[in-house]
């Protein structure tokens, strides 16, 4: 479902030139769940943007379900990212001014579904946040805000779920909760994974983790 090939990104910064992903690698099969680990400022986090789409490649080719990113334009990129992609990232990116139903609901009136009001209630219930479906994203606390963002993934129905430290901001008990919903899109539905974590246990429960260090592949090992 995904081919990441020879990719390199490099950053300009000033007049010095930063090499993040050097000489890339790695082919992901459908279904299969993923865990990229590696030290802080190995490119983890640029390495899942140019996999989502959400940032192009400075060489080397990126494959998502038949589509070469670096061939697309922007337009082309965003519409292969709500059909076939969910993004559950650091910054959540919900928008300011619908309420946390509004947000989950946006992925849903996109795909026209008829019943989008009862099935982003029953996610956000799902993601314990049934009480908070009138709250707008600034009435919400930092765990909230990434569990609304959780429901609007999985509302989506992605063919590829996209996680930047999916339970980093949230406590273990509400961070064990988002894990399984996770990992049962996973199993059940056939959703492939990637994650991106410093949690040993979580990148434990993939079928594979991609361990980068300084750009560059260091171990792809299979679990
Ligand atoms: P962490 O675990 O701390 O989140 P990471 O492995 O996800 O780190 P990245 O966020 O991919 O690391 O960043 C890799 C490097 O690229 C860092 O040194 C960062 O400062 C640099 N970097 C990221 N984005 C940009 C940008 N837009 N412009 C310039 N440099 C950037």
């Amino acid at each position: 479902i995904l081919r990441v090939k020879d990719v390199s990104k490099t950053y300009q910064s000033g007049n010095r030139k930063l090499t993040v992903l050097d000489q890339v690698n790695f082919d992901i099969q459908s279904g299969e769940s993923i865990a990229i680990v590696g030290p802080s400022g190995s490119g983890k986090t640029t390495l899942l943007g140019l996999c989502a789409g959400l940032d192009s490649s400075s060489t080397g080719s990126v494959v998502l379900n038949g589509n070469a990113f670096e061939q697309l334009t922007e337009d082309q990129r965003a519409a292969v990212r709500s059909r076939d992609v969910g993004f559950i990232f650091q910054n959540f990116q919900l928008l300011p001014t619908l309420t946390a139903l509004e947000n989950v609901m946006v992925p849903l009136e996109l795909k026209k579904r008829k019943d989008a009001k009862e099935k982003a209630l029953e996610l956000l219930e799902k993601v314990g946040l049934k009480d908070r479906v009138t709250h707008y994203p600034t009435q919400l606390s930092g765990g909230e805000q990434q569990r609304v963002s959780i429901a609007r993934a999985f509302a989506n129905e992605p063919k590829i779920l996209f996680a930047d430290e999916p339970t980093g901001n949230l406590d273990t008990e509400t961070g064990e909760m988002i894990e399984d919903l996770i990992f049962n899109m996973n199993k059940e539905k056939g959703t492939t994974l990637i994650l991106v974590t410093h949690d040993p246990e979580l990148a434990k429960r993939t079928d594979r983790i991609i361990n980068i260090k300084g750009g560059k592949i260091q171990e792809d090992v299979h679990g």
